[in-house]
């Protein structure tokens, strides 16, 4: 049993990320002991599905022997090595050498964070290097998508487009702008090509208001995460890109979630044919076993940045950029990624959406969407009108607690939406464990006063 002393002192002494602060005081922590597979067991013995990876990170699954080997040996040898004063080490500079390798087009310099916060705030701090650079530094405008997530950090929680990262922090910042995002659901557009031409004539009436030499960047993720996975039409990440290009503003693609077999390929840029000017990612790169985040440059990018300086140093670092521990991790992860998983979370994401798809006929399915292994149910109560859940249903607590009660952890969107990313490892018998958990716990919101 867990000593209530755990709960107290977790209580009294730590903060948790976005959350309320009063609220989880009230209600508690609930401590995880340990994991294997996409089976994760609480404190007291439960074991649960983990339907969303730990925080859509963990893709390779838990307990994998070979990468807690690589970590320790790593930190055996060499637990730690500065890339400042031309320092290195070899673990970097091969996964650097990889993820070049597997990474779209020229996108061959990268710069290594520690999560995707971090990998975000880098790419605002490098673009605008790079127009100060190319003598335009009157590009500092920064336009991203509506319901986008981009972090957490200062700068970054501007380009995130979520109120509850803005209330109170003094966030956006002017020079942050938005267009609408797609999502299909809720246009009232109908076709895609529709949504597509909205988008881009978005983007180009924005830019034009700022004024064209003004913007910098613009930032897309190829399906928007927290914003309640949010799946473009096919064709609009390809059609935002190549506005970019005709704008002659740079293209910045926030894979921190779709990432490292999320969505299926390595990179979800790939399956959309595209090459970003610049690229994050995070999560996946090392499993969640241990905290990594890269930024990837195209050639055009570093090089500018690079002539720009000369002999100067490029004023951008942190103490553990390129830590050799995580980048033995995520070199190990990847081997793990080419050894099966890619393929398995291939089938098993097919398998998802099927068995997610099988829910449509529930009076409270309002949609089902995703690609691979990433996925989202929005439920609705009256589908005609695509009436959202009630607040009172306090979808992102207890429907949480309701399909905690199942054995399964979702995403539970305030919204109404349940996220779904479960390890790529996930067996049949447990994707169909996710659907049935899921359609019970619809059955039991169905019942609930708020909905009748
Ligand atoms: N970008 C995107 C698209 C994300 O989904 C996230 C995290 N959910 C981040 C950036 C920030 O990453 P981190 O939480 O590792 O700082």
């Amino acid at each position: 049993m867990l000593s209530n002393s755990l709960i107290e002192l977790d209580r009294q002494h730590l903060v948790h990320p976005v959350s309320s602060f009063r609220g989880h005081e009230e209600r508690g922590v609930r401590v995880l002991r340990s994991a294997k597979g996409a089976t994760v067991t609480d404190a007291e013995g439960r074991e649960l599905i983990d339907g969303f990876a730990g925080l859509w990170c963990v893709n390779a699954g838990y307990g994998h022997e070979s990468v807690v080997e690589a970590a320790a040996e790593q930190m055996r040898q060499l637990p730690y090595a500065t890339g400042y004063f031309d320092l290195g080490s070899e673990a970097p500079i091969r996964l650097a050498a990889a993820l070049a390798e597997r990474s779209p087009g020229d996108l061959n310099h990268i710069y290594f964070s520690l999560g995707g916060s971090d990998a975000v705030d880098s790419t605002i701090r490098f673009i605008r290097y790079y127009w100060h650079a190319k003598g335009q530094p009157d590009r500092d405008q920064f336009i991203s998508v509506e319901q986008g997530y981009h972090g957490s950090t200062t700068m970054g929680a501007g380009l995130t487009a979520l109120p509850g990262f803005h209330d109170g922090f003094g966030v956006p910042y002017q020079w942050q702008h938005k267009i609408s995002s797609h999502y299909t659901y809720r246009n009232p557009l109908t076709t895609d090509q529709e949504i597509i031409d909205a988008s881009v004539a978005e983007l180009k009436a924005k830019v034009a208001a700022i004024g064209e030499d003004k913007v910098a960047a613009f930032y897309v993720e190829p399906i928007q995460g927290s914003g309640g996975v949010l799946v473009p039409p096919k064709g609009w990440v390809k059609a935002m890109r190549d506005a970019c290009a005709e704008l002659d503003i740079l293209f910045v693609a926030d894979e921190v979630i779709t990432g490292f077999g999320r969505t299926g390929p390595l990179f979800a840029c790939a399956e959309e044919g595209i090459v970003p000017d610049l690229m994050t990612c995070a999560k996946g790169l090392t499993s969640g076993y241990v905290p990594m985040g890269a930024v990837f440059m195209r050639d055009h990018v570093y090089e500018t940045i690079a002539e720009g300086a000369g002999a100067k140093a490029v004023g951008h670092g942190f103490t553990y950029s390129a830590h050799p521990v995580s980048a033995a991790v995520a070199l190990e992860v990847l081997k793990l990624y080419e050894g099966g998983l890619l393929e398995n979370g291939r089938k098993a994401g097919a398998r998802l959406l099927a068995g997610l798809d099988t829910l449509r006929d529930h009076p409270l399915v309002g949609d089902v969407r995703g690609r691979g292994m990433l996925a989202a149910v929005e439920m609705v109560t009256d589908k005609e009108r695509k009436t959202p859940l009630p607040a009172s249903v306090q979808p992102a607590t207890r429907l949480f607690d309701r399909a905690w009660e199942q054995g399964l952890i979702v995403r539970s969107f305030a919204q109404g939406i349940f996220g779904y990313a479960p390890p790529l490892c996930c067996t049949d018998a447990e994707i169909d464990a996710i659907v049935e958990r899921t359609r019970t716990v619809l059955d039991q919101t169905l019942e609930d006063p708020e909905i009748r």
